[in-house]
């Protein structure tokens, strides 16, 4: 049995359903539904093999796929048997995902009721030709609404899902969907970057040509942009795609505790197909196939895929690059404490030479990136790992 880390843990469960493929998207999900009772089913099994884990969980996050298009008595019997195999505290942060265009406000009404306290809505645009173009199953209108029925069935935590990048996408036409975000008044804000990921229908638009990706500088006009109105608009920048909006009915910005825990080597267990786990050192994740998923469960084994156990320069990587993710940066003591490595000596050349070019700063015992440096967050990284731990 693993030892009980002393940080409190997050449980994941991957919901592989959506209604339709956006054409952009990576993450493991299929549109047929035919088989969400039997997968229900395993997922109850996969929480109770799971049931034995030593760990404390203060969040549980309902994602996908699109949990959305479960029926709301199916999300209640996952989170009651969530509550009966894992220690969560009472006071957990309960996310779900929803898709605008699955959702209706008796749900959001039954999500409250059964103890969900968050919603995070993936509106992606309020422009509906972007939404076509991005080929999501909703409308502009969908979103708003889906907001204000989220806030008449109680949530006073919302989230929202923002992309930028899109091709042919202006600073105006940018602006308006962060103004239109603004005045919503979520609780949080995420704003992703659109990737090119392959084997996507989008990738393959843009290996033939017939989609003409964005130049990086309006990429990065666009980044510039978000950060400038966000910040303005009393948002708190706590990580490089995440926002937090400062003041409303609560005294600290909602930051996403679920997600804090990727940044900051929490321990979390993720359950459905293709859901990642993590309790240092150890990685390990599920198949990414819910045939093979069914298949592992109803034969009572495992649906892990693959495990490995990062090695100390992997985790000192890692540390370096999640770090820098975060507005806060990379705390020196704690990297000294947990890798033995005298941040300021190892580091001294390439942070000399990125102060200099104005990308990091080294503040109150901290490596933070500058609002230049995150802009190239891959390429600094790279050069602190490669310079300073050859
Ligand atoms: S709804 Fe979300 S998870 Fe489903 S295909 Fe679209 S982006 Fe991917």
């Amino acid at each position: 049995m693993e030892a009980t880390p002393d940080k409190p843990a997050g449980l994941y469960v991957h919901i592989p359903f959506c209604l339709q493929k956006c054409r952009y998207c990576d993450f493991y999900s299929i549109s047929d539904l035919s088989q969400t009772s039997r997968f229900m089913v395993a997922l109850k099994h996969e929480m109770q093999m799971n049931r034995r884990r030593p760990l404390a969980f203060d969040t549980l996050y309902i994602g996908g796929g699109t949990p959305s298009v479960l029926a709301p008595e199916a999300i209640g019997e996952l989170i009651e048997t969530a509550w009966k195999y894992f220690n969560i505290a009472s006071d957990a942060e309960i996310t779900i995902e929803i898709n605008p265009g699955t959702v209706t406000f008796e749900n959001l009404f039954e999500y409250r009721k059964m103890g969900i306290n968050r919603v995070n809505i993936g509106v992606q645009s309020f422009d509906d030709d972007n939404l076509r173009f991005l080929s999501r199953i909703h409308s502009a209108r969908d979103a708003r609404l889906s907001v204000e029925w989220a806030r008449r069935a109680g949530f006073n935590n919302v989230g929202l899902d923002l992309i930028f990048g899109l091709p042919r996408q202006d600073n105006m036409n940018w602006l308006d969907d962060l103004t239109q975000a603004g005045n919503l008044e979520p609780e949080h804000l995420s704003c992703y970057m659109l990737t090119c990921e392959s084997g996507t229908p989008l990738s393959m638009d843009v290996k033939t040509g017939r989609i003409r990706w964005a130049a990086e500088g309006m990429i990065l006009d666009l980044f510039n942009t978000a950060i400038d109105f966000l910040t303005e608009s009393s948002f708190l920048h706590y990580e490089i795609s995440n926002f937090a909006r400062i003041g409303g009915s609560h005294h600290e910005p909602r930051t996403s505790k679920h997600n804090l825990k990727y940044w900051t080597f929490a321990p979390y267990i993720g359950l459905g197909p293709s859901a990642h786990s993590f309790i240092e050192p150890a990685r390990y994740w599920n198949h990414r196939s819910l045939a093979t998923y069914l298949r592992q469960i109803e034969d009572g084994k495992s649906a892990m895929a693959e495990k490995e156990c990062l090695t100390k320069t992997q985790r000192t990587i890692e540390a370096i690059y999640l770090g820098l993710r975060t507005t806060w940066g990379i705390n020196l003591a704690e990297f000294q404490a947990r890798f033995g490595i005298n941040f300021a000596n190892a580091f001294r050349k390439p942070v000399a030479e990125l102060e200099n070019q104005g990308m990091i700063e080294i503040n109150d015992g901290h490596c933070v990136l500058t609002r230049k440096g995150l802009l190239f967050i891959d390429s600094i990284a790279s050069m602190l790992i490669c310079q300073g731990l050859s």
